[in-house]
């Protein structure tokens, strides 16, 4: 699968993630096969630094959004500030086999990932390439 993203938004978000120690997060907004926007959203989580929790009322207004003709939510984004872009041990822990988009970023690169059905009611995360144009 590839998924689109415009050099714009992929650069807003990792000037934001060289912009914190902690993890940065948002929602992409668009269709699944084409990133349209980006929401930041504060970074919720106990321990920010290593973890990272969408800030709840961005959630829901981003989804009531969607709901009455607003642009979907299709994924989201966060920050590994010190790691590999590609998902913790964490990430799948929390994540849901949704299908929908995880797009993780270092300062200086980004790689998209797909949360799908693994072995007993697990997540796999299958990389999915980035088309930026
Ligand atoms: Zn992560």
């Amino acid at each position: 699968m590839t998924v689109a993203i415009s050099r714009l938004l992929l650069e807003q978000i990792m000037t934001l993630a060289r912009s914190s120690r902690d993890e940065i997060c948002g929602l992409l907004l668009g269709r699944p096969d084409d990133i349209t926007a980006i929401l930041p959203a504060d970074n919720v989580a106990p321990d920010p630094a290593r973890h990272f929790e969408l800030d709840p009322a961005r959630l829901l207004s981003a989804y009531r959004d969607a709901r009455t003709g607003g642009p979907q939510v299709v994924g989201h984004f966060h920050s590994h500030p010190s790691g590999r872009p590609v998902p913790s041990a964490t990430d799948a822990a929390c994540a849901v086999p949704d299908g929908r988009l995880w797009l993780i970023v270092t300062g200086e690169t980004a790689r998209l990932w797909i949360a799908g059905p693994g072995e007993g009611g697990a997540t796999a995360f299958v990389e999915a390439a980035l088309d930026v144009r």
